[in-house]
């Protein structure tokens, strides 16, 4: 079988649908109204951002006035944190995260710790890239304000226990913001049942384009702006807003609503086989993250004593598109931060293979990628010194 190209680098970004697209497009045309205009033409613009705010807010069993659209999932995340962080300025508070959050989280995280003299704990992660729920219950302390918990995680896929969390934080009194960037649209979310202040969302994940955010923000909660200016956004988001980009926002979650369970199965079930049929054909291969609470949509390796960026260029090669844990996109040579905190050693974690799957994953695709996978690592372990001293152990 020869197929040209098989995408399966989703969790970087998923293709557009055609009905998403479609969606867009007359709000490049005639719908090119200011939705803050009082005329018609901004009014009409207007009532469709409605609608796509109600279409967000199903997904996630809020109502529509607590979400607001924004610029993507950095900016959501970003807006969550310093919003809350920015009413405790300098009165040494204490935040919660993890150690294997997205840099959107970290790096704000960080910023606060290192300029404004917050406190912050990164919780380490079992082996299985879960958090300890008494590591975490342990860490709160009386100046404690905020929780920033990723849903799922973006390179091993990995599912937190939100809804426990999210019972700790409100027993204690304690602000909840999830990064559900990759969760939305890859698992069922209730942000009333789980407990959830704040969470974080982005277009480009869920078959939108890029550019396009948005973050649930539970009635009460009381957050500081991030973008000054308009009234847009019921005063919080300035700036005109991208009307096309939250049309197709909406129609994805509209979709992604409507085909849950179906997308769900489909998923899993050729994930479960990928991950089944790449463990049993190809030795010395640990997968990363817990088998069971993963996202559908995730399958993530470590193969021992090979490259991953070589691994990913010869996959391209053969038209296959993945991505490796690692920071290449930084030009580190360090091993991503998640497989660290994994306890992986940096031989190990270097040997990285993450395959995101979609709706439009086929089992065609997963059947070609087991058949080009093998031999391609089989070739780079036989060029590894590494690989070469371990076979002289074995005999
Ligand atoms: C992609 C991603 C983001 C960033 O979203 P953008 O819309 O690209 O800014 C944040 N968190 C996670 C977990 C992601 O996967």
């Amino acid at each position: 079988m020869e197929l040209n190209r098989v995408y399966l680098d989703n969790a970087a970004t998923t293709p557009v649908k055609p009905e998403i697209l479609d969606s867009m497009l007359d709000f490049y045309k005639e719908g090119y109204g200011n939705p803050s205009s009082i005329h018609s033409f901004g009014r009409e613009v207007k009532s469709h951002i409605d609608i796509a705010r109600e279409n967000v807010a199903n997904l996630l069993n809020a109502s529509a006035k607590e979400i607001y659209f924004t610029g993507g999932g950095s900016e959501a995340d970003n807006w969550a944190i310093k919003g809350i962080a920015l009413r405790y300025m300098n009165q040494d508070k204490h935040i919660i995260t993890t150690e294997i959050e997205h840099h959107a989280v970290l790096d704000t995280c960080k910023y606060l710790e290192k300029n404004h003299g917050f406190k912050v704990t990164y919780l380490k992660i079992k082996e299985n890239g879960i958090i300890d729920i008494e590591e975490f219950k342990s860490a709160i302390t009386k100046d404690t304000i905020l929780t920033s918990i990723m849903f799922a995680n973006n390179e091993i896929g990995t599912i937190q226990p939100i809804k426990e969390i999210g019972a700790i934080c409100r027993e204690n009194n304690i602000v909840f913001h999830t990064d559900a960037v990759q969760a939305v649209g890859n698992v069922h979310i209730d942000v009333k049942d789980m407990n959830i202040d704040m969470l974080s969302l982005s277009g480009h994940k869920i078959y939108a384009p890029k550019g396009v955010g948005a973050l649930y923000i539970r009635n009460g909660i009381r957050l500081d702006n991030l973008i000054h200016g308009g009234g847009q956004e019921r005063k919080k988001r300035a700036g005109t807003e991208n009307v096309a980009g939250i049309v197709a926002l909406g129609k994805a979650c509209e979709i992604a609503n409507k085909g849950l369970d179906e997308h769900i199965s489909k998923l899993t079930a050729l994930r479960d086989d990928l991950i089944s049929r790449i463990q049993a054909v190809i030795p010395h291969t640990i997968v990363t993250g817990d088998l069971e609470k993963r996202l559908p949509s995730i399958a993530s390796f470590c193969f021992k004593f090979i490259e991953g960026e070589a691994l990913l260029l010869s996959l391209d090669l053969v038209g296959i598109a993945g991505s490796s844990g690692s920071a290449c996109t930084s030009g580190s040579l360090d091993p991503s931060h998640v497989l660290m905190a994994l306890g992986l050693t940096h031989e190990v974690a270097h040997g990285s293979l993450r395959l995101s799957l979609s709706d439009f994953t086929t089992k065609e695709e997963i059947d070609y990628v087991v058949e080009k996978l093998p031999p391609i690592v089989e070739r780079l372990r036989n060029m590894s010194p590494l690989y070469e001293d371990f076979l002289k152990g074995e005999k």
